[in-house]
């Protein structure tokens, strides 16, 4: 080393030569002097060794003034003396660096270029003996722990240590000393550690780092050691410095925590300076979205919008924060709407050190209101469009709102209802409804209720509106009860002339049976929801074609007409009568609180009846079978029908002027009936039924005169069931038709067949066919017959019908009709278990009656009952004065047999003879004749 490197200057200075940035951070104090002695450059070592300032141009400062012993002067005289003459010399100095004295060493020689004879010096701190002392006190007192360590081939051996070191490790001196100090050392990275520090002391490098301490007393707490090392001279030793950084560290790593925390936050968060000109740190939410992009550095002003940065920057001055909503830019130009809040954080001297941005994501928050505004725009749009008015009232009626539709449909303008008593615009007979609407809704939150009033518009017209009302008191939103309104007066009025057309019978003006099914539905409705009953009357005139034949239609329609008017004076008003049709109605009776409330109706109904009713001039007593279904609103109106109608049935069969309510009873035959019905459907579809057949005899002669055809029928199961178990049933579910049919067609060929077979000679056998009533009831059936009867080759007179009394009760035209054609054709007509029903002899007289059949009961009660005796005695008789003919059933026997021969019964048939039976066995009586 012979001088300073060359380096250009501008000039300004005195020397040409330099010294170079590397030099100036040189381990050892380097100067030049001039000839004089003055201080030209320094390095920063020098500067602080010598306790100056950094030279400048102006500095005129000489190495002797800082000599502390003057003496010293002739020495560094001398010394540079040496050094200009080429030589290099080193000496020691004590000077007064900063106010305390030092010592140094000074090697001078002469500077390269050396026409102003310059002089480089070398300063190093010197140490002369007694400078020890001062500086082990010092040492010792120092407020960082330092320990010397000499390697030894068994790790860092430490020999000394100074009181802070102690303090920090909390070991005493004698546990440091040695190897004992590595004790502390976290077990962790105390190798590592040994290892670095070994490297350090071989290579004579400085090591530094951070270390975990164990407290000797305080084994849990973390203590954060800062280390360094720094070799001395003579390899294998150096000074070692501890320096408790907990607090930082812990700062630190809280620091971090933090950060990483901040970076998983869903809201924006950065850190600007104080000016809000830099971004010196943001989350990783704000690079995400974009807004920050690592290779650029952004102001905030940049990443803003929305809100003025001047007036950001003055808020913040002004209070140290603000909140409030902005967007965010991202770098592709996008807007983040956001509610941010800024913070200005300060320094311990109060000063703004940083400003933060806290933002929370609006978009969708922004999105779902952008919703909420289209809905109410479009529930607008809805309102004030729709044809439906809609108000909103109070508790007390009073109209909050109404919509625009109030204009179109009655007339006001929407204001002139604010404030209105709905009330005071409803139609006085409409006032309880109106009340009852109101306190049903009011009633509870949520009740909703509907209701069809008058109300009347601008112009003092009434409309009738059918109103929905709906409570929403409760719900904040709309606290009032809403009302939806719409006009249905046209609709009404339409329906009412449709109505008059189509649902009202045009006799009696009464609802038909399509009315009475819709007003039906409406009454179960109320029922159900105002836990009532509803009653069902269906009535069935007694004995009316009785009174249309002998009075005329004319006089049968006058009768209806007034039949009508008296049921609807007996019931109450808003009861509903109805016409389904001939002499049949029906009566709903609603709102019911007992079901004997509709057995009432009834009666009420039957007494209005009981005074003769005065048509074209005569007089007639009417009579009314009544069936009754009650129910409790929880039935389909067809099956009230149904079972008012099996009621009536019922009361029909018991008689006459009954009522009879449907029950448990009649539900069960109902039952049985459906079940009868749909065997018998199959029976009919399968051809399984089977004529039995059973003799009848010529009780003057003995001889089989023909049999009487009686059906049975093959079930599944292969019974043979009895006719009492289905005929009823065949009867009132029409299946009879067909019924009757099979077993004619059956009966007439086997007959036929029979007669063919006959030995010549021989009387021809007969049939005896049971009919229904309402098979006579079929214009159709006298043709059946006749072309059964040709068609079989069978003479007519060897068929005869049976039918029974009640068969000409109802005096049907078709029925007296059929039977004529009947008599005509030839054939025989019987009337069956005579004594048992009406036994009107005027039946004898009118219809074309060929003979009659004692019933049963009165052949088993022959000889023995006196009645049954005179009964039988005087049906014959009777019989013989009408040219009729007689025929004894149930004979079962010789006595009975006897008695009905003395009485000059002309034929008979009972168990006696036989049994009903199959045609097969049947044939074996063919040519018999009785002989007792
Ligand atoms: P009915 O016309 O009075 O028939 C006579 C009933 O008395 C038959 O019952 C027969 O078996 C029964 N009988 C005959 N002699 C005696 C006797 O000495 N003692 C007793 N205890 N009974 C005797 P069945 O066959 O059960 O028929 C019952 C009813 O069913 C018949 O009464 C008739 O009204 C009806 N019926 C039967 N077949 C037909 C049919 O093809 N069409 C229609 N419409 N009705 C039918
Ligand atoms: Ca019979
Ligand atoms: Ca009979």
């Amino acid at each position: 080393m012979t001088a300073f490197p060359e380096e250009p200057t501008n000039g300004s200075g005195p020397s040409s030569s330099t010294i170079r940035s590397s030099v100036d951070d040189a381990p050892f104090g380097l100067v030049e002097l001039d000839r004089s002695g003055r201080l030209v450059h320094a390095n920063t070592t020098a500067v602080s060794l010598l306790g100056i300032e950094l030279l400048t141009a102006e500095s005129d400062l000489y190495l002797a003034d800082l000599l502390s012993d003057p003496a010293d002067n002739l020495l560094l005289d001398d010394s540079l003396r040496i050094a200009r003459l080429g030589s290099d010399v080193t000496r020691t100095f004590s000077i007064d660096a900063s106010g305390r004295r030092r010592y140094i060493s000074l090697r001078c020689w002469p500077a390269t270029s050396n026409e102003d004879e310059r002089i480089a010096a070398m300063i190093e701190p010197a140490s002369p003996d007694d400078q020890t002392a001062e500086i082990a006190a010092l040492i010792e007192r120092s407020a960082t722990g330092m320990a010397k360590v000499v390697s030894s081939s068994a790790g860092p051996n430490l020999v000394a240590v100074n009181e802070h070191w102690t303090t920090i490790t909390g070991q005493d001196t004698d546990e440091a000393l040695g190897l004992g100090w590595l004790d502390r050392i976290d077990p962790i990275a105390v190798d590592d550690f040994i290892a670095a520090l070994a490297d350090s002391l071989a290579t004579g490098s400085g090591l530094k780092g951070k270390l975990r301490l164990l407290h000797s007393t305080r084994e849990a707490t973390r203590q954060w050691i800062s280390i360094s090392t720094s070799p001395l001279e003579g390899n294998g030793a150096a000074l070692v410095f501890f320096d408790d950084v907990t607090e930082e560290h812990t700062a630190a790593q809280w620091a971090a925590e933090v950060t990483d925390l901040l970076d998983m936050a869903s809201d924006f968060v950065c850190i600007a300076s104080p000016d809000l000109s830099t971004i010196r740190w943001a989350n990783d939410g704000m690079r995400h979205c974009g807004v920050i992009d690592d290779t650029q550095t952004l102001t905030l002003d940049e990443i803003t919008s929305g809100v003025d940065a001047d007036f950001l920057r003055s808020e913040l001055q002004r209070s140290g924060a603000w909140s409030g909503e902005l967007s965010l830019i991202t770098s592709d130009s996008r807007l983040i709407p956001v509610q941010a809040r800024l913070v200005v954080h300060e320094g311990p001297e109060g000063a703004a050190e940083a400003i933060s941005l806290v933002a929370t994501d609006l978009t969708q928050i922004a999105a779902a209101q952008q919703q909420v505004a289209a809905t109410e725009v479009r529930l607008d749009a809805l309102v004030a469009h729709a044809n439906d008015l809609v108000a909103l009232v109070s508790r007390a009626g009073i109209v909050d709102y109404a919509s625009p539709a109030v204009e179109r449909q009655l007339g006001y303008s929407n204001g002139d209802l604010a404030g209105t008593d709905i009330l005071e615009l409803v139609h006085p007979d409409d006032l309880p409804a109106a009340y009852e609407l109101l306190a049903s809704v009011v009633s509870g939150p949520g009740a909703n209720d509907e209701a069809e009033l008058r109300v009347v518009d601008s112009s003092g017209t009434y409309r009738t509106l059918e109103i929905v009302a709906h409570n929403q008191l409760d719900n904040p939103a709309v606290a009032g009860v809403v009302v939806n309104a719409r006009d249905i007066s046209e609709r009404i009025a339409a329906t009412k002339e449709l109505a008059d057309r189509t649902f009202l019978d045009p006799l009696t003006g009464l609802p038909n049976r399509d009315l009475l099914i819709d007003r039906l539905h409406e009454s179960l409705r109320r029922a159900r929801e105002r836990r009532l009953l509803v009653g069902l009357l269906f009535l069935d005139l007694d004995r009316f074609n009785v009174v249309n034949e002998s009075l005329g239609h004319k006089a049968g329609d006058e009768l209806l007409a007034e039949v009508a008017n008296r049921i609807e004076a007996a019931v109450r008003p808003g009861d509903i009568v109805a016409r389904l049709g001939g002499d049949e109605f029906a009566v709903i009776v609603g709102d019911m609180l007992r079901r004997g409330d509709a057995k009432h109706a009834a009666r009420r109904i039957g007494k209005a009846l009981t005074h003769p009713i005065e048509v074209s001039g005569d007089s007639a007593v009417i009579t009314t079978s009544i069936g009754i279904a009650v129910s409790d609103g929880n039935d389909e109106p067809e099956n009230m029908l149904r079972d008012a109608d099996t009621a009536l049935h019922r009361a029909k069969e018991k008689g006459r002027d009954i009522a009879i309510v449907f029950d448990d009873n009649l539900r069960d035959q109902a039952v049985r009936r459906h079940n009868v019905e749909n065997m018998l459907r199959r029976a009919l579809e399968r051809e399984a039924l089977v004529v039995h057949y059973q003799p009848v005899l010529d009780v003057a002669t003995g001889q089989l005169s023909g049999s009487e055809a009686l059906v049975r029928l093959n079930d599944e199961d292969g019974n043979l069931i009895m006719p009492g178990a289905f005929i009823d049933v065949a009867e009132d579910s029409g299946l009879i038709a067909t019924l009757g049919h099979q077993v004619l067609v059956a009966s007439i060929r086997q007959t036929a067949a029979w007669n063919r077979g006959q030995v010549p000679g021989q009387q021809p056998l007969s049939i005896a066919v049971n009919v229904s009533a309402r098979q006579l009831t079929d214009p159709n059936y006298p043709d059946e017959i006749r072309a059964e009867i040709f068609e079989a080759g069978l003479a007519p007179h060897l068929l005869s019908i049976e039918l029974t009394e009640s068969a000409l009760i109802d005096g049907n035209p078709t029925t007296e009709r059929a039977l004529q054609e009947l008599k005509d054709f030839g054939c025989r007509i019987g009337l069956d278990d005579f004594g048992t029903g009406f036994s009107s002899l005027a039946y004898l007289k009118r219809f074309p009656i060929s003979f009659l059949k004692i019933d049963r009961s009165f052949v088993s009660g022959l000889g023995e009952d006196e009645d049954d005796s005179a009964i039988v005695r005087a049906t014959i008789a009777l019989a013989h004065g009408l040219n009729l003919s007689v025929v004894a059933e149930g004979v079962e026997t010789t006595e009975q047999l006897e008695h009905l021969a003395d009485l000059d019964c002309d034929r008979v048939q009972g168990y006696l003879f036989s049994k009903p039976v199959d045609a097969n066995t049947f044939q074996n009586f063919l040519g018999l004749r009785w002989t007792g």
